[in-house]
């Protein structure tokens, strides 16, 4: 079967956003904001010849407590742990660090696979600065991209399908 890349990250940082443009099709919905029922999806994808399938965690289900909230942000981090031989894990640059990138980071810090990180939102390179603040998530480098525009996105594909 083929290798599986998961996108993981809290609610609105862009993930379905970002599995839109690599899938090249409109299978996962993006919203416009928190409260969505769906769990997780799967989409067919391919960059330089590399099969694999992407899968985007963006479930989280509405009416739920702050605490259940976080929970189920740690188990899509958990599940990509265990099903992903490649994560990319999404953060909110014009937002910076959040205990909840924090709570993720924890979890991926320890999962033995590559871990991609990446700061999205980042439209116009001037914003870049606020890239520093993401190292101290303890996963390396951060990777500039907007998942809008595309910028960063083909540079970020070659780096994941060599890690798989
Ligand atoms: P998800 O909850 O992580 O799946 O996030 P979505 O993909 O649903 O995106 C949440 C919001 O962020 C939507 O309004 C998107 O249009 C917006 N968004 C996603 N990527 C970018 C980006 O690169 N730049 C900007 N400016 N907005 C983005
Ligand atoms: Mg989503």
């Amino acid at each position: 079967s083929k290798p599986i890349v998961a996108i993981v990250g809290r609610p609105n940082v862009g993930k379905s956003t970002l599995v839109n443009r690599i899938a090249q099709k409109k299978e996962a919905i993006v919203h416009e904001s928190r409260g969505v029922t769906r769990d997780r999806s799967y989409h067919d994808a391919d960059w330089n010849g590399v099969d694999f399938t992407l899968v985007d965690t963006g479930g989280i289900e509405t009416g739920r407590s702050d605490d259940a909230f976080s929970g189920r942000i740690r188990e899509q981090a958990e599940a990509a742990r265990v099903e992903a031989d490649v994560i990319v894990f999404v953060v909110d640059a014009t937002t910076g660090v959040t205990d909840e990138d924090e709570t993720v980071a924890r979890i991926l810090r320890r999962a033995g696979k590559p871990v991609f990180l990446v700061a999205n939102k980042l439209d116009n390179p001037s914003d870049e600065k606020t890239l520093w603040d993401f190292y101290s998530l303890g996963l390396g480098e951060p990777r500039p991209i907007s998942a809008v525009h595309g910028h960063g996105t083909g540079d970020l594909l070659d780096e994941v399908v060599a890690a798989l």
